[in-house]
């Protein structure tokens, strides 16, 4: 497949400036994807909270850090996060199906540049959207796969934080990512 952009700066440029759909309209920056170019794992979340939209970074808030905490005790830095919608939608409502198909050209885009062997899909938007599967309890229990990468899939941070019975699941998830690298 022919490639439109030819790295992650062309991508990233075309983020900051983009308005294909209204949620740049609410938010204060777009939020880039971030981490190792040759990352062999990648993180996709479903889109920025007020953190991230404040700093410009991925998984920054608690839910971030729990992550990041997590993929640091397990020696796993080496990773590309990165979210479903790069800009925030407001209230931290779900993006809207419209809004998931206009942004998907750059999510596809970063895969196509990085080929990661790994995608770890973090809450329902980015389970559905790389596995088609909108139940992550479903999802989590299997393997899918996205553009020559596989893809597991986990529960987002947010949710750990909510329900903290959910965590070993979690760090359990990360595990296997790194096992199957
Ligand atoms: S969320 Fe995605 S499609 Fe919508 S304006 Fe931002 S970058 Fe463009």
């Amino acid at each position: 497949m022919k490639l439109k952009y030819n790295n992650l700066e062309n991508i990233n440029e075309e983020i900051k400036n983009c308005k294909k759909c209204e949620l740049w309209k609410y938010a204060k920056q777009a939020v880039l994807g971030e981490g190792e170019k040759n990352a062999k794992i990648m993180i996709v979340g479903e889109a920025p909270g007020a953190e991230e939209d404040k700093t410009g970074k991925p998984f920054v808030g608690r839910a971030g850090r729990l992550l990041r905490n997590t993929l640091s005790s397990l020696g796993l830095e080496e990773t590309y996060i990165t979210n479903v919608v790069k800009h925030r939608p407001p209230n931290n409502r779900k993006p809207k199906k419209a809004e998931i198909k206009a942004c998907s050209e750059f999510l596809i885009a970063e895969i196509q540049i990085l080929k990661p062997k790994i995608i770890l899909a973090l809450g329902s938007t980015a389970c559905e959207f790389l596995t088609g599967e909108r139940k992550i309890k479903v999802a989590i229990e299997k393997d899918y796969e996205f553009m020559g990468a596989k893809v597991l899939v986990n529960y987002h941070p947010a949710a750990i934080l909510r329900n903290p019975n959910l965590l070993n699941k979690f760090v359990e998830k990360i595990k296997q990512a790194k096992a199957s690298l």
